[in-house]
C-alpha cells in the first residue's frame, strides 16, 4: 500500500508529543514538506530580535512560531483526542481516518 508521506495538514489541530511544549495543542500553520517539519500556531515559540526599518525607530523582541518536527505532533481526534491518522480509500477520494475509532478527521 503506498504511503502517504505526511498526514498532517495545514488548519489541522494537533498536540504536540515532545519538546517544550508537550501535551499542548495548536492549529498548523504551515507545512514545511522539504524539512518535515511544521509550524504550529503560538507553539515552540523562539524570540527573535527585530532589527528597527526606519532610523530612530527600535528594534524589538518578537515572538515567533519555531517548526516543530513532523513526527512529534499528532491530529487531534473530536472524540479520541490525539492519534495516528489512517488513510481509508473511499471510491476515487481517500479520507483520513483516525486509528482508534474510525471517524473521518
Ligand atoms: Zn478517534
Amino acid at each position: 500500500m503506498a504511503q502517504v508521506k505526511y498526514k498532517v495538514k495545514k488548519g489541522d489541530q494537533v498536540q504536540v508529543m515532545a519538546g517544550k511544549d508537550t501535551g499542548k495543542t495548536g492549529r498548523v500553520l504551515k507545512i514545511k514538506r522539504d524539512s518535515g517539519r511544521v509550524l504550529v500556531e503560538g507553539l515552540n515559540m523562539v524570540k527573535k530580535a527585530r532589527k528597527p526599518r526606519a532610523q530612530g525607530e527600535k528594534g524589538a523582541i518578537v515572538e515567533i512560531e519555531a517548526p516543530i518536527d513532523i513526527s512529534n505532533v499528532q491530529v487531534l481526534c473530536k472524540k479520541c483526542g490525539p492519534t495516528r491518522v489512517g488513510i481509508k480509500v473511499d471510491g476515487d477520494s481517500k479520507v483520513r481516518i483516525c486509528r482508534k475509532c474510525g471517524e473521518t478527521l
